[in-house]
């Protein structure tokens, strides 16, 4: 294996990204996504020290299918936020990376004007596969980059699976795109999305799209008002806007402030943050718990046995269960419950 030139000291990486040098941001990411167990820890001491400088950004999730304007929309939004005085940092949720070799989303030559954008930092996806694996270094991204003083972090997503749910438990605001006709319309939307919808934004709506755009925001409307609005304190709204043409774009920023302000006047801001840092948490216990467990010798040795002995039908996935933890030397699952 071959090591780079100069690695930096914990104390350069914690300088560099308190400084907000995009490089160095760059390189703790890198960092922090690797699998070698001699960088994590490092990377675990890097996300301690810079802990008290994080939690300064508002965090927006965005999801829609592919083809809806994410990156168009992203782009503009943020060559906006960065007239406006802000920097921006746009990271990505893309389980599905690994099967296509790459990121699809948070790919640098999507959003052209926000990549040369010294105030913008575009982050793809980690291409480590499971969607809780992506979703951790996700999380952790987003404290290195508001640690490098990004205040403004869009996670971007594809509308598929569950990314969507996970993107909606690391942000303060849940922004769902969808297209008027599309085939989206109410019968092909997941239910489930729109619940956890903060807003809904028909994009496209320019040219001859505006009045079907404004007639699919109508049934979104009125769909979401015989749902259980997810917070006390707000109320999901549907906007039209093109983010092509930069239409709505500064109401869709000002709701998105408004939300803010109403959240964090309810106490519920900070709530919904100390609800994810645990949900965090647990995540994070969940993955160490199983990476022990599978990593003990002895359960590594004889998992392939019990795994077929299952599969036959031959023994009872409890017991096997059982006999996993008593060999990585955990109490058994049975007496924890
Ligand atoms: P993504 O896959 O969700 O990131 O979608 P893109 O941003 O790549 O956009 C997909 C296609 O829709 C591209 O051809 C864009 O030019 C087009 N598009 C994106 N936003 C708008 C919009 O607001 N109006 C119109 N008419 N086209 C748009």
């Amino acid at each position: 294996m071959q090591r780079p030139a100069a690695v930096p000291s914990l104390d350069a990486y914690v300088d560099g990204v308190r400084s907000g040098d995009r490089a160095m941001l760059a390189r703790a990411i890198t960092l922090v996504e690797s699998t070698k167990p001699e960088h994590s820890e490092t990377a675990q001491r890097l996300l301690q020290a810079l802990l008290p400088s994080t939690g300064g950004a508002l965090r927006v999730g965005i999801t829609g299918v592919p083809g809806v304007g994410k990156s168009t929309t992203i782009d503009q939004l943020g060559m906006n936020l960065i007239a406006a005085g802000h920097r921006v940092a746009v990271l990505a949720v893309d389980p599905t990376s690994k099967r296509t070799g790459g990121s699809i989303l948070g790919d640098k030559t999507r959003m052209s004007r926000l990549a040369q954008e010294p105030n913008a930092f575009i982050r793809p996806s980690p291409t480590s596969g499971t969607l809780g694996g992506v979703t951790r270094k996700t999380r952790e991204t987003m404290a290195l980059a508001e640690a490098a003083g990004f205040d403004v972090v869009i996670v971007e997503t594809v509308g598929v699976g569950q990314s969507e749910i996970a993107v909606a438990d690391m942000v303060d605001f849940f922004l769902v795109l969808l297209l008027a006709g599309g085939g989206d319309d109410l019968q092909g939307i997941k239910k489930g999305i729109i619940e956890i919808a903060d807003m809904i934004a028909i994009n496209k709506a320019d040219g001859d799209n505006v009045i079907r755009a404004e007639r699919a925001a109508a049934e979104y409307r009125a769909a979401l008002q015989i749902l259980n609005p997810p917070s006390a304190s707000w109320t999901p709204l549907v906007l039209t806007i093109s983010g092509r043409e930069n239409k709505a774009l500064d109401v869709l920023w000002a709701k998105i402030q408004e939300h803010r302000q109403a959240m964090t006047a309810s106490g519920e801001f900070e709530l919904r943050r100390q609800r994810q840092a645990v949900a965090w948490m647990r995540d994070m216990l969940h993955d160490r718990i199983m990476a022990g467990v599978l990593s003990a010798a002895q359960v590594a040795a004889r998992l392939p046995a019990l795994e077929a002995d299952v599969r036959a039908g031959r023994l009872l996935p409890t017991l096997a269960v059982d006999e996993i933890l008593g060999l990585a030397g955990i109490a058994s699952g049975r007496t924890l419950r």
